[in-house]
């Protein structure tokens, strides 16, 4: 970033009055979209595969830092391999790819008053329906996953985890992830639907999302094991937390998949 003078916010009352082009907004995430950007896939500029789909009872992080469950879809621009950057943020310019036609949440963003961007987050967010056509075949492969792979059905497995039936809780987790998992490489290789636009039609993979609840599943042989994130620094250690979170190992004939301890983070809502 440039640090000389003529870049430095002016101050009015000791608040930044007008963007320095520091790029923070667009590298903690991208925009969530509204019903008014409908017209940017319309015109090309957005594509599917430049955004994905934050389903009904997900985690992710308020504005404010606070954390929420979703209580409907959201669309968001995609980020950054790993990073939360926004795929359009071009870190070398310091500037948006599509800034002409950038979405409507980012127009209202000014950080250094929130109030016009406040506004904008109240109104209705655009959903998948409102770029899939009603007469293709997608939405129906869309209502079987959502039936069989809600985050509620998530969320229920996980409470019961500690609980009496925690091996049936683990086995009920387990087929949720394989299921969402197998989905996608069948309409891959059968369907030939392009794998980057599957975070939109389905989401993000639930055997990736596992881990907003502290928990991913590890290959052994062909034996998966569901474990949380904290235990898999050493065997020693995840021996002696798999009996304590009822872990279970499921016997499946094709390697399922394979996570490395990572740290848990949220996308912002
Ligand atoms: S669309 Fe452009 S302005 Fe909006 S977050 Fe992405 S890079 Fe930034």
């Amino acid at each position: 970033m440039v640090k000389a003078n003529h870049m430095m916010p002016e101050r009015e009352g000791g608040y930044r009055t007008h963007c320095i082009r520091c790029g923070t907004c667009c590298t903690k995430g991208g925009p969530t979209l509204h019903k008014e950007d409908a017209i940017l896939f319309a015109k090309g500029i957005l594509k599917i595969f430049h955004v994905y789909t934050l389903r009904k009872g997900e985690i992710v992080r308020n504005i404010d830092g606070t954390l929420m469950v979703l209580e409907q879809e959201i669309i968001k621009t995609k980020g950054q391999g790993e990073a939360w950057t926004c795929i359009f943020y071009d870190d070398d310019q310091k500037a948006c790819n599509v800034y002409g036609h950038r979405p409507i949440e980012c127009r209202a963003l000014k950080c250094w008053d929130l109030r016009g961007f406040k506004e904008i987050r109240a109104r209705p967010c655009l959903q998948r329906r409102d770029l899939i056509k009603p007469d293709d075949g997608i939405p129906k492969i869309m209502r079987a996953h959502e039936q069989r792979c809600a985050y509620e059905t998530l969320w229920s497995a996980v409470e019961r985890l500690r609980g009496a039936d925690s091996g049936k809780a683990v086995k009920e987790i387990l087929e949720l992830l394989q299921y969402d998992h197998y989905m996608r490489h069948l309409l891959a290789e059968k369907l030939k639907m392009a794998p980057n636009a599957m975070d939109f039609f389905f989401g993000r993979p639930l055997t990736a999302t596992i881990r907003m609840f502290g928990l991913c599943v590890k290959q052994e042989g062909d034996t998966f094991l569901l474990v949380p994130m904290d235990s898999l620094s050493s065997r020693h250690e995840q021996a002696s937390i798999e009996p304590r979170c009822g872990v279970v190992t499921e016997k499946r004939g094709k390697p399922y998949c394979y996570f490395e301890k990572e740290t848990t983070s949220y996308p912002s809502s």
